[in-house]
C-alpha cells in the first residue's frame, strides 16, 4: 500500500521538487498551495499521468481550520499521513526597525504556527500507530542569523527549536522529527535579490554554485527513509558549505 505524504507549499520551488521526489519514491502526495493553483494542479496531474497519486489542496498554513481540512481531504483520498513535510515559507528583506509588526507576526504565523497546526493535525494518528516522520524546512539563516531578515531568521530558528524539542518528546513513540536547513537555493524566493547579490552569494558558497530545489528534496527523502530510523532531532544543512 502506498504511504501518504503531505507537503505544505508544494506548488513551487523546493516544495515542488519535494513532491516530485516523494511521488517517485511511491508516496501518494497531498500538494498544499496557497495562491499558485495552476502550478499545484499541473504538478498533481503530472504525477498522476506517471502512474502516481497526488491531490492539490488549497490552504493557508497559518489558518488552523483550513490547513486541517486540507490534510483531512488528503487523508480521505489516500489514507492517514505517514510523512509530513512543513515547507511553506515566505521571505522578507528589510531592516529590523522598518519591519512592520504585521510582517513580524506573519513570519511566525506561516513558519511556526503553520508547523504547529499541521503537526497537531497528523499527530493523533501517528501516536496511535507509534510511527511517523516529520521534516520541517528551516534555513541556514535560522541557524546563523541574518541581517535584514530578522523576523525570517527568528521564525526559522523557532522551527529548529520546535524540531529538536518535539523530537525528544516523540522519540519514545517512534515518531521522528528532523529539519532541513537549505542554503541559497535557486527558486522564486531568491530570484528578486538581483544578479549581483546572487553572484556574491554564489561566491560565498564553497561548492561554487547555488543550490537546486532537488538538492533539498533528496535530503528530505533521505530523512524520511525507514533506514534513517535512528536519526531524529537533527538539522541537516544543504548549503554547499555556506555556513561552515
Ligand atoms: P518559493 O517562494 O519558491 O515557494 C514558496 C512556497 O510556499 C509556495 O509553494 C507557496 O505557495 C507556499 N506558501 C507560502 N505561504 C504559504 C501559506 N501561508 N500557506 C501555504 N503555502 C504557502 O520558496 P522556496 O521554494 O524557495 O522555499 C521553500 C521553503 O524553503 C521555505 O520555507 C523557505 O523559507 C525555505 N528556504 C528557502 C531558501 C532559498 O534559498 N530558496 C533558503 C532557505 C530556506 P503558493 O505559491 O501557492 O502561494
Amino acid at each position: 500500500m502506498k504511504k501518504t505524504a503531505f507537503v505544505t507549499g508544494g506548488s513551487r520551488g523546493i516544495g515542488r521538487a519535494i513532491v516530485r521526489e516523494l511521488a517517485s519514491e511511491g508516496y501518494a502526495v497531498g500538494v498544499n498551495y496557497l495562491k499558485a493553483e495552476r502550478q499545484a494542479e499541473t504538478l498533481a496531474a503530472e504525477i498522476r499521468e506517471r502512474g502516481g497519486a497526488a491531490l492539490a489542496v488549497r490552504a493557508d498554513v497559518s489558518d488552523r481550520e483550513a490547513i486541517t481540512a486540507a490534510i483531512r481531504e488528503t487523508e480521505a483520498a489516500f489514507g492517514p499521513v505517514d510523512l509530513l513535510v512543513n515547507n511553506a515559507g515566505i521571505a522578507q528583506n528589510d531592516l529590523f526597525q522598518d519591519t512592520p509588526e504585521e510582517l513580524w507576526r506573519r513570519m511566525f504565523a506561516v513558519h511556526a504556527d503553520g508547523d504547529f497546526h499541521t503537526i497537531r493535525a497528523v499527530l493523533p494518528h501517528m501516536l496511535h500507530e507509534k510511527a511517523g516522520c516529520i521534516v520541517n524546512i528551516s534555513s541556514i539563516w535560522g541557524l546563523r542569523g541574518a541581517a535584514c531578515e530578522v523576523a525570517y531568521a527568528a521564525s526559522k530558528a523557532a522551527v529548529i527549536g520546535l524540531t529538536r524539542s518535539l523530537a525528544m518528546e516523540l522519540a519514545p513513540s517512534h515518531i521522528r522529527v528532523n529539519c532541513v536547513a537549505p542554503g541559497v537555493i535557486a527558486t522564486d524566493m531568491v530570484s528578486g535579490l538581483g544578479e549581483e547579490t546572487l553572484a556574491s552569494l554564489m561566491d560565498q558558497t564553497p561548492a561554487g554554485r547555488l543550490g537546486r530545489p532537488e538538492d533539498v528534496a533528496k535530503a528530505v527523502a533521505f530523512l524520511a527513509r525507514e533506514d534513517a530510523d535512528f536519526i531524529t532531532g537533527q538539522v541537516l544543512t544543504v548549503d554547499g558549505g555556506f555556513i561552515l
